[in-house]
């Protein structure tokens, strides 16, 4: 049975609520606070595993409590955690989260163990023809190029989320990088140009066909409540987003990709899977969190009827 293999990352989220966040050097008292795994590798694994699909991963944690509530979590969920490394020389990473009372968000993330991740880490893994290959921007680019390379090598295919958005990527990794999903954001970031929020879609599929490099490739714009589109060298369309009630969008993009490799693995063709992935992050927003919000396969298909 085709797998989906995440190189990625794992956080401890250490999310606070607080009537407002305090000003250098000043102390506020908040309401709560709450410790839930999360990062985006994390998230996808999750979104992925909930579909009813193999799920193996790749990634690093410390040797502490934190690293044991994360994996506990994912063995939870039925992910194979064979390929995760303790290391004694980093902690867990944390992503602290304050909100405040306009639901105002404010991030500082820690990659700790997350950028130790090293290409060695995946050597272990088997990764064979047909597994779907997923990894994110928060572990180093070197370990991402030199576990698709291996990917590709074994006849797999690789999708790369290209978040978050920070700095640019070895020009082999975009080359052996299948399905490249973005945001209205990201791909602005990395066809350097501004794509707005509610730019006409065939706009958007102009600035996506400029991220091609090779034939075969498929570049994916996420774009919010308004779907998906999907551009290659052949052809373009559009998923139209699945009207809701969306209470916290976090995660959705997460949700959207680890549903999409779920697909794939299982043998889906492109279109149906991005349709598959866009009901399955439209249930995701209806949800608050992230890891809690994602559905179930049987509650996808329940909306797809
Ligand atoms: P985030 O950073 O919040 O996780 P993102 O910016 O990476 O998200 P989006 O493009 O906002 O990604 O959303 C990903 C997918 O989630 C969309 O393509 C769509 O399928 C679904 N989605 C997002 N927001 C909504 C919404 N308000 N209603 C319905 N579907 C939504």
């Amino acid at each position: 049975m085709p797998k989906v293999v995440i190189a990625g990352s794992m956080n401890i989220d250490i999310l606070s609520t607080m009537p407002r966040a305090p000003r250098a050097g000043e102390t506020v008292n908040g309401d709560t606070v709450a410790f839930m795994p999360g990062g985006k590798g994390l998230n996808q694994a999750v979104a992925a595993a909930q579909q009813g699909v193999e799920v193996a991963f790749v990634g690093r944690l410390g040797q502490d409590a934190f690293g044991d509530q994360v994996e506990s979590f994912l063995r939870s969920k039925g992910i194979d955690t064979g390929g995760i490394v303790r290391t004694t020389t980093s902690p867990t990473a944390n992503a602290i989260i304050f909100v405040d009372k306009s639901a105002e968000n404010y991030i500082v993330v820690i990659p700790a163990a997350n950028a130790e991740t090293s290409p060695e880490d995946a050597a272990k893994l088997e990764i064979n023809a047909g597994d779907v290959v997923v990894s994110q921007f928060e572990i180093p680019r070197p370990t991402i190029a030199a576990v698709f390379a291996r990917a590709r090598q074994a006849g797999a295919r690789t999708v790369l989320n290209a978040a978050p958005a920070l700095d640019d990527a070895p020009e082999s990794l975009w080359a052996d990088t299948d399905i490249l999903v973005v945001n209205e954001t990201e791909l602005g970031h990395f066809a350097g140009t501004e794509v707005s929020g509610d730019a006409p879609v065939a706009e958007v599929g102009r600035v996506a066909r400029t991220l091609l490099r090779r034939p075969g490739q498929t570049i994916i714009a996420t774009l919010g409540v308004r779907g998906a589109v999907a551009v290659t060298a052949e052809t373009e369309f559009l998923v139209p987003g699945r009207p809701v009630k969306a209470v916290d969008t976090t995660g959705a993009g997460d949700c959207f990709v680890g549903s999409l490799c779920a697909r794939l693995s299982a043998g889906d063709e492109l279109e149906t899977a991005m349709r598959y992935a866009n009901v399955a992050a439209s249930i995701s927003v209806t949800r608050i969190g992230t890891g809690t919000a994602m559905p179930t396969a049987d509650e996808v298909r329940g909306a797809l009827a």
